[in-house]
């Protein structure tokens, strides 16, 4: 592993129409350039990021991330990061535009593969309009077939690129431009779809999801003889949670919250209690259908709050086994989920260890 990845974000993004350069304003819960950094580190195929800006980071960045300062122009501003990294003896440089978010780990393989055996590798699209252009105001229709759309990351033998770039003054808006012009072979590779440029601030909608928030609530007395199941866990206690089905205030409360997020009515409308296929049913069965009813609608669930109600058993106790099955019924890691008990103070039925009640509240995204 001996390649370095450059990313760029030293742009003013004119077309952007913002205060704020378009690389740093937030793009799916994070500051746009975080993205490509964080897939070049996961790829695990570069010893070094150079982070071409010129703003003052306050994220915390990995040790393997050096910022240097950017020119008035794109080209300036990679001409910095591979002067900077010249004595640096890397085999390869990636160059790649802070604009675009959403390239993969394996765009990034792909590049690399064929960087063996060529010393500039770039990925183009085909346009999918059809393209006119203008010469001495005449129009001419090009082929679309002849037409490459080119992206980033784009990727170079080092020494090849840091040569060409060291002797160009001109304006560049790509690093591949600098291989035509001095009449050197690229090699071109299918892009990616989604590896869009963000341009405008329609471009940060594309590909947001909707988050949607549900809220349960549930109660069942407690009788004696009974068994007592939360969260799908059996707890040894002297009673049990009386109910059509096991009474599993906790999973009735996870079921509700997320019908709730989905704007699908509520647990008594999907299972009826006058039903007898339901009597005496684990209350894990029933959620089981409701993850499904998740999936089948593309939504996911980002995470589970929950209040237990109770004097007794205590919260702490339990928490651990509790949260743990839910995270196998929802499919959903422990970290996302969390249990508070609350305890009532010994008044009514719940101080009096006659009942337990329960409320949740949840947030999915489609
Ligand atoms: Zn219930």
């Amino acid at each position: 592993m001996n390649d370095c990845f450059i990313l760029l974000a030293a742009g003013k993004g004119k077309r952007f129409n913002s205060i704020l350069p378009k690389q740093f304003v937030n793009y799916k819960k994070k500051p746009l350039f975080i993205h490509s950094i964080e897939t070049a580190l996961k790829s695990k195929m570069f010893k070094s990021i150079i982070l071409v800006t010129n703003r003052k980071i306050n994220t915390h960045l990995s040790k393997k991330v050096k910022i240097i300062k950017g020119g008035r122009e794109r080209y300036l501003s990679s001409n910095n990061a591979l002067k900077f990294i010249k004595n640096k003896k890397y085999n390869n440089v990636f160059i790649h535009d802070a604009a675009r978010p959403n390239f993969s780990i394996n765009l990034l393989k792909k590049l690399k593969k064929n960087l063996k055996t060529n010393d500039a590798v770039v990925p183009y699209l085909r346009p999918t309009s059809t393209v006119k252009y203008n010469s001495n105001n005449k129009l001419k229709n090009l082929s679309r077939d002849k037409v490459l759309l080119t992206q980033t990351p784009q990727c170079f033998k080092f020494k090849k690129l840091y040569e060409l770039s060291k002797h160009n003054n001109t304006l560049i808006t790509d690093e591949a431009s600098l291989f035509i012009e001095n009449k050197k072979k690229i090699k071109f590779i299918k892009g990616e779809e989604k590896n869009i440029k963000i341009t405008t601030k329609d471009d940060l909608n594309y590909n947001i999801s909707k988050i949607y928030y549900g809220i349960g609530f549930d109660v069942h007395r407690l009788e004696k003889n009974k068994k007592l199941y939360l969260g799908g866990v059996y707890i040894n206690f002297h009673s049990g949670l009386k109910g059509h089905s096991d009474g599993d205030v906790i999973i009735h409360s996870v079921i509700d919250s997320l019908l709730g997020a989905m704007r699908k009515a509520d647990i008594g409308t999907l299972f009826p209690d006058n039903k007898s296929k339901y009597k005496n049913i684990r209350s894990t069965k029933l959620l089981n259908n409701i993850v499904n009813l998740v999936k089948i609608n593309n939504y996911s669930i980002n995470n589970i709050d929950i209040n237990l109600i109770c004097e007794k058993p205590k919260v702490s106790t339990i928490r651990k086994k509790i949260v743990k099955s839910l995270s196998n019924l929802l499919s959903l890691d422990e970290s996302y989920i969390n249990l508070k008990g609350k305890t009532v103070e010994k008044i009514g039925l719940i101080g009096r260890e006659k009942a337990i009640a329960c409320e949740v509240i949840c947030s999915i995204i489609k």
